[in-house]
């Protein structure tokens, strides 16, 4: 028997890690979770290399699902095989004024989703093979996920990727990391409309039935386990090289990232302290301060990442919250569908608060942060990084502090400029994407046409 995933919202069959892989969302509309935590001895790891502490981490969570050669493999491609731009992957860089910065910005895009992305296309490219399938990935993006899941699956012989972007509504920068990969298996639609319609049109194809079958459409956004499962790794990673258990500090939107530094805690990572950075858009922040959690409108702000209304993969830890009571999950979640709110007792309030401490940061914030780290030790932020940066200022966690760097500066120039009044240096990796040709299809706002076009 492989260890059994099931759903925090108790009523679908539990599943492998396969199978998770594949299905993302569960049926009954819970997120999955392993059915125990392996206990994992993280001080055996100091000193190994990136992919090995992945294979670590993740072997557990696979249980003989994927041959052992076979993870091994595609880890060592993965982490070590060109994809990422520095031998240590994701490197922990100490600032002058004693701050550790864990730099998640060497993949393919820039930003933390690389880590997490790379290895889902790999192993969905794996299982796919050994069962004859192929599957269409559809997904509508505002920035960083759908050109994180592009570079991912470019390579994928049995994935078709079509991604979804607002017609002139995305950064310049953000488009080319889309439009400029060059593969048959891609394809970018820029559609005549908002980034919300993009994800209407989604849902559409998604909800009929009958293309779903016909093209075996499937998703990979951070509801999917396993991206969470390689997001443990790098808190791993960095907690073994210090010689004291650190205070991490991660900018959070969707509450994935942040929910994957718990579970390196859960499988016996030794932390201080976890932190979660909002920005203004601080419905999380409002829950560890109030236990209400309370849907409100999103603002726009420079952090764009971030700017959420609902954190989807906060209903995992809910259910470790509610001591994995799925009847209370399904009741919260129910009461938060109809009224865009719900409040735990107190007593679980308090239990949270000890899991996390809460920090939130305005736009004036945000962007004295990232003038604070360049004047006190020459490093440049980027925006969503710099409201962890403040949070370390504010709470004063115990040393060593880690703060998640989930982007490179020169993904979000504008901002950069703004705080310190400099162009960040544009990496290889970005400067290629300036000049290569573009390729995209414009369709209008209409789902039909978007369905005629994926079917062809
Ligand atoms: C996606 C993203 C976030 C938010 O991560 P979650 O896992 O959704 O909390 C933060 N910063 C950047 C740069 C991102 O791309």
């Amino acid at each position: 028997m492989n260890l059994s995933y099931i759903s925090t919202r108790g009523i679908d069959t539990p599943k492998n890690f396969t199978d998770v892989l594949l299905a993302g969302l569960a049926a009954d509309g819970g997120l999955y979770l392993p059915e125990t935590w392996a206990a994992l001895d993280t001080a055996a790891l100091k000193g190994k290399r990136y992919a090995d502490i992945a294979e670590a981490v993740l072997t557990p969570f696979i249980d003989g699902t994927i041959e052992q050669a076979d993870l091994r493999r595609i880890l060592g491609e993965t982490y070590h095989g060109g994809g990422f731009d520095h031998p240590s992957v994701a490197p922990l860089v100490e600032l002058k004024n004693g701050i550790h910065i864990l730099e998640l910005f060497h993949g393919a895009t820039l930003s933390f989703k690389d880590y997490a992305l790379q290895l889902l296309g790999r192993l969905f490219d794996h299982v796919l093979t050994r069962s004859g399938q192929k599957i269409t990935i559809v997904g509508a993006t505002s920035g960083d996920t759908g050109s994180a899941a592009i570079e991912a699956c470019k390579a994928c012989k049995n994935i078709d990727i079509v991604i979804l972007h607002p017609k002139g509504r995305t950064s310049d920068l953000q488009r080319k990391q889309m439009t400029t990969v060059d593969a048959p298996n891609v394809r970018n639609l820029a559609i005549e409309g908002t980034f919300d319609d993009c994800q209407a049109i989604v849902k559409t194809l998604f909800s009929d039935e009958t293309l779903r079958h016909e093209l075996n459409l499937s998703a990979v956004n951070s509801i999917n386990w396993s991206r969470i499962a390689a997001q443990i790794v790098y808190y791993v990673s960095a907690g073994v090289s210090l010689d004291k258990p650190a205070s991490f500090i991660v900018p959070t939107g969707n509450f994935g990232n942040v929910f994957a530094a718990w579970s390196a805690r859960r499988i016996g990572l030794p932390v201080q302290s976890l932190t979660l950075a909002t920005n203004r858009n601080d419905i999380l922040t409002r829950f560890f301060e109030t236990g209400a959690m309370t849907m409100e409108g999103v603002t726009p702000t420079i952090s764009p990442s971030m700017d959420i209304q609902i954190s989807s993969n906060f209903e995992r830890y809910l259910f470790e919250l509610m001591d994995r009571n799925a009847n209370a999950v399904r009741d919260f979640m129910a009461q938060f569908k109809i009224s865009g709110t719900f409040k735990v007792p107190d007593a679980v309030l308090k239990k949270a608060q000890t899991d996390f401490h809460a920090s939130r940061c305005s736009e004036a914030e945000t962007l004295a942060a990232m003038k604070h780290c360049y004047d006190a030790t020459g490093y440049i932020l980027d925006p969503h990084t710099a409201t962890a940066y403040h949070a370390a200022l504010a709470t004063k966690p115990p040393s060593p502090v880690v703060i998640a760097a989930t982007a490179h500066p020169a993904k979000f120039p504008d901002a950069v400029k703004q705080a310190i009044g400099l162009n960040p240096p544009l990496p290889d990796r970005l400067a290629v994407v300036m000049d290569k040709p573009e390729r995209f299809t414009v369709l209008s706002n209409d789902a039909d046409i978007v369905k005629a076009f994926v079917r062809r």
